[in-house]
């Protein structure tokens, strides 16, 4: 048995079977071939081969734009190591006593200085609301410290 993609006339694409090519060929000039859509028996083989030289165009468009992808990252990256490393240098880790240090020196109990540190978005919302000015550090530019305050 060998099944074709045919096509007829009108384009309806559709698939027959045959015991073999030879015998497609006899049931085609008999016009035993028809289209299931319109009845036309004026058929042809579609062409269903894979076209190589454009897969591999596709390949090249494909492993070109993944290199592009990866500069892109890697530009991302190193500008973030630079801002992850400013801030480590610029500004004191507090850890998880965020939200307390940020208030004593927004009320001025400590002296003012840049901090960084984790708080809950409740947390958060608090601060904001207590007009505490922070900022949200995207988890890309956060220095990642090797000791953990408690
Ligand atoms: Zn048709």
């Amino acid at each position: 048995m060998i099944k074709y993609n045919l096509i007829c006339r009108h384009e309806h694409e559709f698939e027959a079977w045959f015991s073999s090519s030879s015998d497609y060929d006899t049931q085609r000039e008999k016009r035993l071939v028809q289209c299931p859509y319109c009845n036309s028996a004026k058929v042809e083989k579609a062409i269903m081969a894979p076209n190589v030289s454009t897969s591999r165009k596709k390949d090249k468009i494909a492993s070109k734009q993944l290199e592009s992808q990866k500069k892109a990252m890697a530009m991302m990256n190193a500008a973030a190591s630079k801002v992850r490393k400013e801030i480590e240098e610029k500004c004191d880790y507090v850890g998880d006593k965020f939200a307390d240090e940020a208030r004593a020196i927004h009320y001025g109990e400590k002296s003012e200085r840049a901090i960084y540190g984790e708080a809950t978005a409740s947390e958060a919302a608090e601060l904001h609301d207590e007009g505490v000015g922070i900022a949200p550090l995207p988890d890309i530019l956060a220095p990642k410290p090797s000791k953990k305050i408690n």
